[in-house]
């Protein structure tokens, strides 16, 4: 970790603490976010957790989840909140796009500010930095920076179920992004009290009707495969938000039943919101769609889980994601799958 020794001499004594994470806020984001929290809350210090939009209402039952401040619902708080921080924590994100309108109040603040992340390609905004994109999660992280602060013995219930939950989310239930680093921390929490059990339900067994029933339209009415490409894509209109009450957070993991196909490489969910064309693409093994949402829609993530949002009409954004598959990746997407065991 850079700058390491200096964060460690700063956080000796108590600080006035914000950590923050990226929009949109996924298991990893809260579970790195809260994680953290009960870990310097011990330490003696002040902290606030600001997420920049909504929270994902399937965790509402992670510890002081009602303690998290949402900064477009309490601008002037929150902007007060951040101008009198020491310390910045940046969770799960490497660039200030990531974190909406809250990017200028973290950018010109002359707090200390630290990056915590597991993203390719940090952008350089941050004193101390802990970037590792070989790691599972932020979650997978925060355990790892706790144990560098020797903090190993301070691990209690409430830190570990909070980093449980990101690991548990970014790895879809130790599907993927898994190693053998992973699995010996899983294996400390484990022999700490972590319930993988109840974790697992309550993270994956989490839809309500709405967005069970959400799920089922998606599939039926709204999905496409272009089984050519191995590719399937399914498109949200604003007519079907309104129609359907769909609020951010009901569509979350819509998008990996895709890859349940055996065959299927390439995966979206393309939404239209309110101003501007939202894109959420997985994929299997090499295929890239980090590479896809870097170069073509203003975003970036993962390998085989990434993001981007452009400013287009709806249509002309489906047909843009359809010509860069059949144009420019056909002959990736086509090849033969080769299993071998
Ligand atoms: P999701 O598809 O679940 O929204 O996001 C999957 C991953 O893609 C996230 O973990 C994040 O790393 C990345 N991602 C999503 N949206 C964006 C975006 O607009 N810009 C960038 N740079 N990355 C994104
Ligand atoms: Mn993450």
């Amino acid at each position: 970790m850079q700058n390491f020794e200096q964060l460690r001499d700063l956080l000796t004594s108590p600080k006035r603490i914000v950590i923050t994470s990226h929009a949109n806020p996924d298991g990893d984001a809260l579970g790195a976010s809260l994680g953290l929290y009960h870990y310097l809350k011990k330490q003696g210090h002040r902290i606030t957790v600001i997420m920049p939009t909504e929270m994902p209402q399937f965790l509402n039952w992670m510890k002081d989840f009602d303690k998290v401040l949402v900064y477009e619902n309490t601008r002037m708080f929150s902007a007060q909140i951040l101008k009198e921080a020491e310390v910045i924590f940046a969770l799960d994100y490497n660039d200030l796009g990531r974190i909406e309108g809250m990017s200028s109040l973290v950018g010109n603040s002359n707090a200390y500010k630290v990056m915590i992340d597991h993203h390719i390609e940090p952008k350089d905004f941050c004193n101390a930095v802990l970037s590792d994109v070989t790691a599972s999660s932020t979650c997978q992280l925060i355990y790892e920076f706790i144990e560098m602060m020797d903090g190993i013995d301070q691990l209690d219930e409430s830190i570990l179920n909070a980093l449980y939950v990101g690991i548990l989310t970014d790895t879809g239930g130790f599907r993927y992004a898994t190693s053998a680093r992973l699995f010996r921390i899983v294996a400390n929490m484990l022999e700490n009290g972590i319930d993988n059990n109840k974790l697992t339900d309550l993270v994956f067994n989490s839809y309500t009707v709405k967005s069970f029933n959400l799920l089922a339209y998606c599939i039926s009415d709204c999905l496409e495969l272009m089984e050519e490409y191995n590719t399937g894509i399914i498109t949200i209109s604003q007519a079907d938000h309104k129609k359907y009450n769909i609020q951010r957070g009901d569509l979350e993991g819509v998008v990996n039943f895709i890859l349940k196909i055996r065959k299927m490489r390439c995966a979206a969910l393309i939404t239209e919101r309110r101003d501007i064309v939202k894109l959420s693409l997985r994929s299997k093994g090499d295929f890239s769609v980090q590479k896809i949402c870097s170069e073509h829609f203003n975003g970036g993530g993962h390998k085989n889980a990434s993001g981007g949002a452009i400013k287009k009409p709806f249509k002309d954004v489906i047909a843009q994601f359809k010509e860069v598959i059949t144009q420019q990746y056909k002959e990736e997407l086509t090849k033969e799958l080769v299993v071998e065991l």
